[in-house]
């Protein structure tokens, strides 16, 4: 069937402040709102809340499986990139350029066929090499198009192409697999992977959840892009990072499935992939800054969501002014209907728990968590972290853009703040700078962390430290960043020598009564 492919409509105005009418503004979703729920799947499982909870430490996280097996052994003896919190993750000698995927999802029985192309550059020269995947079911790897032999040894997938690979050589792989729409619960205490919802799915890979459904080198070290094909029974509407290609009645296969394409071109890592399903509406508007803007929300809450399209460009517009321009080529905001109490900083497109914005009123918990994941786009996004080690460079950032805008709102004091969670700090537990693969999503991290860049502040004045940030995102935008190299911004943006600052503050687990005057 040919017609109604597209539907296009026009939903009102985004662009804040703007009373003319916009032809910019257009919402695309499935044809079909409601969703037959004779065939629900399983009840979903629960999401703990991310942000600013602090996680008790688990016990150790179980040893990689590899390279303990016998065989075949790796020429590095390691399938690991070498991060200490994480050894499973990342893949020696690989560099992915761009992801390919190709996935069909069956909501009603939770299952992934998926095929993924990865087009990658060796590092070094390569007779075997690995991918990250846990618990896929892998039924051909090609190499450059010919056969390659392949063992799947969780947490990873051994490949051996039929001739090794030269160093600097760009060779693809193609993987065909299917894949349960499961989960696993990180040694940082959190939840990653493919989630089924009442209504379809949603992604959520931070820190290691990628690799259960797409074979990949799973490390935020590896930035590529990417272009996703989601297909999907009539009714669902497939939703990737980026930029909405296309949506067509797929010529392949009868039974009116559609597939949706989106294209990812600027550079991204694994944990913050996007993919969602259900009876979405795609909104696009622009911001009064030119600034594309791609929502995606319940097509049912086009209306009771506008308070936060709305707010969404009065936010870029305020971090701007202090972080720079907003370093990615587009933005929105994402609602799940899943059960997620929290929010994830997908990649130029942050995912909510639609159940805490449905009632439709902008107050703090909105304004918090709207800010947090926005200003992640600056820190975490455009820059990545190096290894998991440094996600204070996303969360202790982004918790501060959050204070930022909760005092421009009239929420909250910044200093008084600041100065609540210093007292909150005198624990001795795990240092902001090292906090330990369990409480990479703690305390200490993020309002612990944001309490580390207002020391940092009042050492080096608003005008180096906004400038720090600025040159922070301009000078790194596209790459993979660690602690020292932040650090040694610092120095240079500052002229100081700032060791002695750094040990009393980020690596210290007892930090100084009070802030620098
Ligand atoms: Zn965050």
């Amino acid at each position: 069937m040919a017609s109604g492919i597209h539907i296009w409509i026009v939903v009102g105005l985004l662009a804040a402040g703007c009373s003319s009418s916009d032809p910019g503004v257009k919402a695309v979703g499935a044809e079909k709102s409601s969703v037959s729920q004779e065939s629900a799947p399983d009840p979903e499982p629960t999401v703990p809340t991310g942000p600013a909870v602090s996680v008790p430490p688990t016990t150790a996280q179980p040893d990689p499986a590899f390279p303990e097996t016998t065989e075949p052994v790796l020429p590095n003896d390691s399938s690991g990139v070498g991060d200490e919190l994480f050894p499973d993750l990342g893949n020696p000698g690989l560099d992915v350029t761009h992801y390919d995927i190709d996935l069909s999802y069956a909501p009603e029985v939770g299952m992934i066929a998926g095929r993924v192309e990865l087009s990658i550059t060796a590092t070094v020269s390569l007779e075997q090499f690995t991918l990250d995947q846990l618990g896929l079911d892998i039924e051909s790897v090609l190499v450059d198009g010919s056969e390659a032999t392949f063992t799947v040894t969780d947490p990873e997938l051994i490949i051996t192409p039929s001739r090794p690979i030269e160093m600097g050589a760009n060779f693809a792989v193609s993987v065909v697999y299917t894949a349960g729409a499961t989960t696993i619960g990180s040694s940082a205490g959190v939840t990653a992977g493919w989630f089924p919802t009442e209504l379809g799915s949603f992604t959520l890979n931070e820190p290691d959840g990628a690799r259960t459904w797409l074979p990949s080198n799973d490390h935020p070290s590896d930035k590529a892009t990417y272009r996703f094909a989601i297909h999907l029974p009539d009714g669902y509407t497939g939703v990737a990072n980026g930029d909405l290609v296309s949506s067509e009645v797929s010529s392949d296969v009868t039974g009116g499935e559609r597939v949706w394409i989106w294209e990812q071109a600027e550079p991204m890592t694994t944990y913050v992939i996007q993919v969602l399903t259900g009876p979405f509406s795609v909104v696009e508007a622009t911001a009064p800054s030119g600034l594309l803007l791609t929502h995606a929300v319940l097509t049912e809450d086009l209306e009771v969501m506008q308070p936060f399209f709305d707010v969404t460009p009065e936010q870029i517009d305020f971090f701007d002014d202090f972080f720079g321009p907003f370093p990615l080529d587009r933005y929105g905001i994402a609602m799940t209907d899943g059960n997620f109490g929290g929010a994830m900083e997908h990649q130029g497109r942050s995912l909510f728990g639609r159940a805490d914005f449905v009632n439709g009123t902008l107050g703090y918990l909105q304004q918090l968590l709207l800010s947090h994941e926005l200003g992640h786009q600056w820190f975490g996004n455009a820059v990545s972290p190096a290894r998991w080690r440094d996600i204070w460079l996303n969360e202790s950032f982004a918790t501060y853009a959050e204070w930022m805008w909760l005092e421009q709102t009239g929420h909250i004091d910044l200093l008084d703040e600041a100065t609540n969670n210093l007292a909150r700090r005198q624990d001795g537990y795990v240092a902001t700078g090292d906090p330990g693969p369990n409480d990479l999503f703690g305390f200490e991290v993020y309002a612990g962390g944001a309490v580390v860049l207002e020391a940092l502040r009042l050492t080096l004045g608003d005008d180096q430290f906004f400038e720090l940030l600025q040159r922070w995102v301009a000078d790194n935008t596209g790459l993979s960043r660690t602690t020292e190299d932040f650090i040694a911004l610092a120095e240079e943006v500052s002229g100081r020598d700032l060791t002695q600052f750094f040990a009393d503050w980020l690596f210290a687990t007892d930090l100084p009564d009070v802030f620098p005057t």
